[in-house]
């Protein structure tokens, strides 16, 4: 379970304390408190001073002290990425999805009512965006090791013809909570295709990924962004319900922009890919380290986009 409360300030306090805490929290058995077993349930015995009527109390410190400690973690994990800070984390997802239509400008002459909608972000007013990974075609290691060490969301968008030589990657990065989600079979132009061979792109990658991840996706992101009627008529027969396009796209260390200005917007999608040096200069890690600098920069946490589509 990913905390919800966002740390605003504080934390250099918290490494402080979660330091004189160590010995402490290192007893802990890794149990989130929220869990309800593990840490908390040594305290329930009454114990020598205070008698039983402490307990409760005792039990409180207990669960304070060890969110500190995980908070000092984070923060020593955030260093040893290159951030000189922990990443925001995101409020508590919105009980209700923003009701999503295609934006303006994104509208097909073909498209209709009932269509899978077009947006490249998320209508709402927190102070969030979304990363999102395309295609699948390098499998870093080292990116997982530090979405789980930083505890970020992030979207896959995988093609079959260069993700399938190892879809374990990407079980063990949807085991991290994030969900992978449909980028066509082969990658092709869909705009060029007709409409049962776009079907076939859209239907088959929803076939292989039900058999690879267990469970077939609802999001779909035509490559390039290139799609027409054609593209949302077959994606709605698929079984898909919305298909994210992106404001920004990030590279190790710079950034392009589709809108006028340069900032961070809240709800806006960030596109990257599963690429490393030979394809744009830099890891994988260095594109996440580039977003999160960004994001606490401008004061925006990554959240997870099927949290709010
Ligand atoms: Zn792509």
């Amino acid at each position: 379970m990913r905390p919800r409360t966002r740390p605003r300030t504080g934390l250099l306090a918290l490494a402080v304390t979660a330091a004189l805490l160590a010995s402490a929290c290192s007893r802990d058995t890794g149990g989130h408190p929220a869990d309800g077993a593990g840490p908390l349930t040594q305290d329930a015995k009454p114990a020598v001073a205070g008698g039983p009527a402490a307990a409760p109390a005792r039990a409180l410190a207990r669960t304070a002290q060890h969110q500190q400690h995980v908070h000092a973690q984070r923060l020593a994990a955030a260093r040893t990425w290159g951030l000189s800070a922990t990443p925001l984390l995101p409020p508590a997802p919105p009980r209700t999805k923003p009701a999503l239509t295609t934006e303006p400008g994104f509208e097909t002459e073909t498209g209709g009512p009932g269509l899978p909608p077009v947006i490249t972000r998320v209508p709402t007013d927190d102070r969030v965006v979304f990363l999102t990974i395309d295609d699948g075609y390098r499998k870093d290691p080292e990116l997982l090791r530090m979405l789980r060490e930083l505890d970020v969301p992030v979207s896959a968008f995988l093609a079959d013809g260069v993700a399938r030589d190892d879809y374990a990657y990407f079980r063990a990065l949807r085991d991290l909570g994030t969900t992978v989600n449909n980028h066509t079979l082969h990658h092709p132009n869909l705009r060029e295709l007709p409409y049962a061979a776009q079907r076939e792109e859209i239907c088959g990658q929803q076939r292989v990924l039900k058999r690879e991840m267990g469970t077939a996706p609802r999001i779909f992101r035509p490559p390039y962004g290139n799609y027409n009627g054609d593209t949302l008529r077959a994606a709605k027969e698929c079984g898909i319900d919305v298909v994210p396009l992106w404001q920004q796209e990030a590279f190790p260390g710079r950034w392009t922009y589709s809108r006028g200005d340069t900032a961070f917007h809240p709800g806006d999608i960030v596109l990257t890919h599963f690429e490393g040096p030979s394809e744009f200069g830099g890891t994988m890690t260095d594109v996440l380290r580039t977003v999160l600098r960004k994001a606490n920069d401008e004061g925006f946490a990554v959240a997870r986009l099927e949290d709010y589509v």
